[in-house]
């Protein structure tokens, strides 16, 4: 039976970790900050700033939320990242994506101040983290190495194989697998004959954006598989594909006409050593990791 990898416990555990080191810097009245700008009215985006908002309250965080209209230009948009950067109770800045297509994302992103850059977006932690200093780092990546870590996977010497390139989740994750020693290969779309790379991978990591992409003829049997894509399905005939015979499922896909599937085919888990399932998985850890930067970036600024 392959091993589930449980983000729930591990992103439960960091949690707890976090506001222990809250409560001993409120100890030396140091009060951690976290402001999330929320632009216009995304649903899924409110979801989740508010999720984040929330949490920053149960850890002992505190938090600001401001919410510019979908209106707000890239030079208004500019003056308030300014203004963050200059307050001095503000520790991290998080600037919830997608942005409204006329506000320059690059742009917004650049200028946060690198100390305070809690998603770890900013080229000078991009740069930092590959020289291997320490870094702010890209959130779902480092909770990628806090699952495998704390769930006792060894990463060194191992043949990690990361699909998917992106700044935010590919490239990071593969120059932490690096950094822990892991022999490396980054695979994208231009990648020839992915299912003979993949099969080599003692760690796959899928980072790709497309349901159920690595099939179970993928994947060399045992290895461990990290999913962390997030794919909402909501046509039948691609909920048979991935889910026929699941009652569990079956009663989601009724009562809210669609369920989430990651990158990783469910029947390719059957043949792993292990896995982190989704939902459950790597997404836990996500704004557990966010959490873990606030409280970092407000020890690094204060040359705690
Ligand atoms: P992007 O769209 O930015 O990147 C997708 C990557 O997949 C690209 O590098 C692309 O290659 C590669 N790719 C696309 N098609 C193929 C293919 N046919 N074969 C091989 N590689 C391919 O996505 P993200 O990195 O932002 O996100 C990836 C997934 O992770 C999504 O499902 C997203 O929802 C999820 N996600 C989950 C998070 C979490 O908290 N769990 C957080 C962030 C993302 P190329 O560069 O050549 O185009």
């Amino acid at each position: 039976m392959p091993r589930i990898l449980d983000g729930v416990a591990i992103a439960a555990a960091i949690k707890q970790e976090v506001a222990e080191e809250a409560s001993a810097l409120a100890a030396r009245g140091i009060r951690p900050g976290l402001a999330a700008v929320l632009v216009g009215n995304v649903a899924a985006s409110e979801i989740y700033v508010r999720s984040k908002v929330q949490t920053c309250a149960d850890l002992g965080i505190f938090s600001e939320l401001i919410t510019p209209p979908a209106t707000v230009t890239t030079e208004e948009m500019l003056d308030l990242v300014a203004a963050l950067n200059r307050r001095d109770e503000i520790d991290g800045i998080l600037i919830q994506l997608p942005l409204p297509a006329h506000v320059d994302t690059k742009a917004l992103l650049d200028a946060i101040d690198p100390a305070k850059d809690v998603d770890g977006f900013h080229p000078v932690n991009a740069g930092r983290l590959q020289a291997g200093r320490s870094a702010l780092v890209p959130c779902t990546p480092a909770g990628i190495i806090e699952i495998l870590t704390r769930s006792g996977i060894p990463i060194a010497g191992q043949h990690a194989v990361v699909v998917g390139r992106s700044d935010i989740v590919g490239k990071p994750a593969a120059m932490l697998l690096l950094h822990q020693n892991a022999t490396v290969t980054i695979c994208h779309s231009k990648t020839r004959n992915l299912g003979e790379i993949t099969r080599q991978a003692d760690i796959l990591v899928a980072a790709i954006g497309r349901p159920g992409f690595i099939t179970a003829e993928m994947v060399k049997p045992g290895a461990t598989l990290v999913d962390v894509g997030i794919n909402r399905i909501m046509e039948r005939a691609e909920f048979e594909r991935f889910f026929a015979g699941d009652a569990k499922r079956e009663a989601a896909f009724a009562k809210n006409g669609s369920v989430i599937v990651g990158d990783i085919d469910p029947k390719a888990f059957e043949l792993a050593g292990a896995y982190t399932p989704v939902p459950g998985g790597v997404g836990k850890l996500t704004i557990a990791m966010l959490m873990a930067n606030t409280v970092r970036a407000a020890k690094m600024r204060r040359g705690i």
